[in-house]
């Protein structure tokens, strides 16, 4: 029996999605995201920097829909109750550096992620095939290295030289369970979890 979690891919590549949804349908998808990225946070608060649905399309548009962490064509929408199965095709818009470890909506910390890496750090894995990894034909994800069209270097270079938050990214990569507890515990409760909101106050040692 078919169910949600082991349903075949939608879309079977990014020229496939681009037929199959009309640009309006495109649109409203990317306006959805820019209002859940310009929200208010708990903790985080007010974004400073708001995003426009222009913005989210266009980082879409250069990822071909793949996630930047897996490389999965996540251009699905989240389906009601379990997505456990399609999890690395759903589509997201994620922060590089988290809203809560105060990273903001510019674009160079915005990247398109699937909704399984966006949620779980410590599962993001290059050409992962589980929770519904799709990987169309023609696109050899195996054999590349993440592509650099997903993320320019100077965008890269933006990202890290935020020292405080890339020694706290360095720590949480370093540190995959308590990177996963840290996430969760921010989750749940909206706020920083206390290690991070002590490391994030701490001098840089360096
Ligand atoms: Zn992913």
């Amino acid at each position: 029996m078919e169910t949600l979690s082991n349903r075949e891919p939608l879309y079977h590549s990014w020229t496939d999605f681009l037929a199959k949804t009309a640009s309006q349908e495109r649109l409203a998808w990317c306006e959805s995201k820019a209002a859940k990225a310009n929200r208010r946070r708990l903790m985080s608060g007010k974004a400073a920097i708001r995003v426009t649905r222009q913005d989210v399309w266009s980082i879409l548009e250069r990822a071909e829909g793949r996630c930047y962490y897996c490389g999965s064509l996540a251009v699905e929408h989240q389906p009601a109750g379990s997505w456990q199965g399609v999890g690395r095709r759903v589509g997201t818009l994620g922060h590089l550096v988290a809203r809560a470890l105060g990273g903001d909506n510019n674009l160079e910390n915005l990247v398109w992620a699937c909704a399984w890496c966006n949620t779980w750090p410590h599962e993001r894995r290059w050409a992962a095939t589980d929770h519904g990894g799709h990987y169309p034909e023609g696109v050899d994800v195996v054999a590349a290295n993440r592509p650099s069209y997903i993320l320019s270097p100077s965008q890269h270079e933006a990202a890290e030289r935020q020292p405080i938050q890339r020694r706290v990214r360095k720590f949480l990569a370093e540190n995959p369970e308590v990177a996963a507890k840290a996430f969760v515990y921010n989750r749940l409760t909206g706020e920083k979890h206390p290690l991070v909101s002590r490391m994030l106050e701490e001098p840089e040692a360096d």
